[in-house]
């Protein structure tokens, strides 16, 4: 399984694969089972489909390394544009970006003008921004990115790894800000200095992670007038889930004071089955045409999913 996941996480960095993969029209097809489609358009229909039950949703769209600086200004503009969509629409979609995408790797100063600019239309139009996290190497000017945006736009959200060894170090850092924290495993190729090589280390690391995430929710709650810590948590592990609900139980606190968010198509029922039962859930959406790393890491999460594609491609 592990050796599964590493040929599938190096699949992702190859550009040849990338290049056959998005020029067919058979491997496209069977990327619809999670996402709706490569335009705006298809992930807000998709959206609107989910959000009867009163779930949150959430967009990104997948994008490449930028190559100039100035393709940045243009992935600002389309969230810009995408949340006056869904303002338009009055649906509760909250956006979900990626610091390289608005230029980190090239400006950190041009990345904090977009991200700011970002995180101010969210708040305009009642929705939130959320920032994900990349790989290891970016994780230091994200924290940085996150503080100065949170300070002026507290809404605004921040994914942290399990994974990571960092990260309780690096969620201390944040606690003192009420901090908007989508936890999350991780999903890059990592060497073992930085990130845990073994599966049940970031699961054991995660369930640490929730409970500090949970201890910050109950603080705020005993002191009136402080913003409360959003705590969410970006999983599909069921299992895990339920031990967290036991948890935050055991601290007092009911499922309204936390969150799962999940990816589009996977374990759909049990989204709505958790959402139906008290469970605040958010789905994450993709689309855009750069969907070809991102649908590799999502094949080397789960192997067994090359099984799906390969049915749904040939049968
Ligand atoms: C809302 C959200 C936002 C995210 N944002 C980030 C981010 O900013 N940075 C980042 O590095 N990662 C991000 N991820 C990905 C994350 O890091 C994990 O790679 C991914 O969620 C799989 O881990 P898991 O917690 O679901 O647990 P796992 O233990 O991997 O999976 C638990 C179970 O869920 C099911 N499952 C999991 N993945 C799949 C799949 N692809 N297909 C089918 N079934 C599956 C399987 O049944 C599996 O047994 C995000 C994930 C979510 C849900």
């Amino acid at each position: 399984m592990a050796l599964a996941r590493s040929l599938l996480l190096a699949a992702a960095g190859s550009n040849t694969l990338n290049t056959m993969a998005t020029r067919s029209r058979v491997v496209r097809r069977a990327t619809r089972a999670f996402m709706p489609g490569e335009a705006a358009e298809d992930a807000l229909e998709a959206a609107a489909a989910l959000a009867g039950d009163g779930r949150a949703l959430l967009l990104t769209r997948l994008g490449e390394a930028l190559e100039e600086l100035d393709e940045a200004d243009a992935v600002r503009d389309h969230y810009l544009g995408l949340l006056d969509q869904v303002a338009e629409r009055g649906m509760p979609v909250e956006i979900s970006v990626k610091p390289t995408q608005l230029g980190l790797e090239r400006s950190e100063s041009r990345c904090l003008e977009h991200t700011l600019a970002l995180a101010a239309h969210a708040e305009a139009v009642g929705s939130v921004l959320w920032i994900d996290m990349e790989d290891s190497s970016w994780v230091d000017p994200t924290l940085d990115l996150y503080e100065t945006v949170k300070a002026a736009h507290p809404e605004t959200g921040l994914a942290l790894q399990s994974y990571l060894r960092r990260t309780p170090d690096d969620l201390e850092r944040l606690a003192p800000l009420s901090p908007v924290i989508r936890l999350v495993k991780g999903a890059y190729a990592e060497p073992p200095d930085v990130a845990f090589p073994a599966k049940a280390e970031t699961d054991r690391a995660y369930e640490e992670l929730a409970i500090r995430m949970l201890e910050l929710v109950r603080d705020a709650a005993g002191k009136g007038g402080v913003r409360a810590p959003r705590a969410v948590f970006g999983t599909h592990d069921l299992p895990l889930v339920e031990r967290i609900e036991a948890r935050g139980r055991a601290m007092g606190l009911g499922p309204e004071a936390w969150e799962v968010h999940m990816l589009y198509g996977i374990r759909a029922g049990e989204q709505a089955r958790l959402q139906s039962r008290g469970i605040q859930v958010g789905t994450l959406i993709s689309y855009g045409e750069a969907w070809y790393r991102w649908y590799m890491r999502r094949l080397a999460e789960r192997p067994a999913n090359v099984w799906f594609v390969a049915k749904s491609v040939f049968g």
